[in-house]
């Protein structure tokens, strides 16, 4: 009834939550008024909710009421899949500036975004399993939508944290040796030297609210509400955000992995602020999470369900939204294909029309109609 690598699962599971508590008291960093809120003796920490990590007791309960109920139960629909319209993807690629901005869902949180002239990729994962081990963890469930070799030469990478979904060393490391030059990794704080131990020092790592610009790109890392860690003694230890990807012709906003929290209305304003934008500002097109939710009373603190998804859209002010970190991979309780079930009823319940906020199949592109220079000083909230 309980499969080896669930139960591996398991052990790993607790082996990283009993350490958590050992290790809660990291070199203390003397506090001063000018070192922000979220750097902390223990950590980096939220804006809105002080991460405490389940204890053993919690995560046995979690792990024991799944196996009870045979949860995830299987998926009724599979993942849907298109072939990549390449030859848009590749013009675009070389369009400059002329380039229409879009997105295509590789799988999971993995986006080609095309904007600004840029080539950039969300959070990179092409390996078969979620997981430090080729042979144990979360297995892939849909080949990704480009694969490594169908990508156009990738400008910048960015990366929202780094738990293994989200930071894979196997796809980093390919794309470091791509054909024309490694892309430039941009990363959260603590990150830059992860990669350096791979020889990847084309790197800038950020705190929340800093900004680096590529060409007519502004990349900002934003607060949101999760955590980090990849081992047994680096809870907390590098941050974790959202980037803004602030070109001429589209706003894009990509959350990585976060809770429901205040911090998206604060990215809206601080965004429109900076950029000078009246009005309330609010993003062309935001990707955000809407799979790996359940239970809620587990997993509420750091992943949103589609009905908190469509609450960040509404808070960024988003014109469109993408659900992705679904669909890929299987990680909590609800079925790999429940997310898009769940967010059209919470579509319903916002009463927002079904194209403001949609799934992709994985490899299809949403072209978005490039931002006019006008809607900065016209739009309304
Ligand atoms: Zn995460
Ligand atoms: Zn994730």
């Amino acid at each position: 009834m309980q499969s080896p690598w669930r139960r591996a699962a398991v052990r790993t599971a607790l082996a990283l939550f009993a350490s958590v508590a050992a290790t809660a008291g990291r070199s203390a960093e003397v506090a001063e008024p000018a070192v922000p809120r979220h750097h902390r003796a223990g950590g980096y920490q939220n804006n809105y909710l002080e991460f405490s990590p389940p204890g053993v007791a919690a995560l046995l309960r979690w792990r024991f009421d799944a196996l009870r109920e045979g949860l995830p139960k299987p998926a009724l629909n599979p993942t849907p899949v298109q072939a990549p319209d390449l030859a848009f993807i590749h013009a675009n690629a070389h369009a400059g500036m002329a380039m229409q901005p879009a997105v295509t869902w590789i799988g999971h949180a993995t986006t080609l975004a095309q904007l600004g002239g840029l080539n950039v990729l969300t959070d990179p994962i092409f390996s078969a399993r979620a997981s430090p081990l080729g042979f144990i963890g979360p297995k892939r469930r849909v080949a990704p939508g480009l694969s490594l070799a169908q990508l156009p030469h990738v400008d910048v990478v960015v990366i929202s944290h780094n738990h293994y979904d989200h930071l894979d060393d196997d796809s980093v490391r390919a794309l470091a040796r791509q054909p024309g030059g490694a892309p430039l990794f941009l990363v959260p704080l603590g990150l830059k030297a992860w990669l350096a131990r791979r020889d990847i020092v084309d790197a800038i790592e950020l705190d929340w609210w800093q900004s680096h610009r590529v060409g007519a790109v502004e990349f900002m890392l934003t607060p949101v509400q999760h955590w980090s860690g990849r081992g047994l003694d680096d809870r907390l230890a590098t941050l974790w955000g959202g980037w803004a990807m602030l070109a001429p012709d589209a706003h894009v906003f990509f959350a990585g992995d976060t809770a429901y929290s205040k911090d998206f209305a604060d990215i809206r304003r601080h965004v429109a602020a900076r950029q000078g934008i009246e009005a309330g500002g609010g993003f062309d097109a935001a990707l955000i999470p809407i799979g790996a939710y359940e239970p809620r009373w587990f997993m509420r603190p750091q992943h949103v369900n589609p009905d908190e998804a469509v609450q960040i859209h509404l808070d960024l002010g988003a014109k469109r939204s993408i659900g992705v970190h679904w669909g890929t991979f299987v990680l909590t309780d609800e079925s790999i294909d429940q997310p898009p079930i769940d967010l059209a009823a919470a579509r319903r319940a916002h009463g927002l029309a079904d194209e403001a906020f949609s799934v992709l199949a994985v490899g299809e592109t949403r072209r978005l109609p490039p931002r006019s220079p006008r809607v900065d000083s016209t739009a309304r909230r």
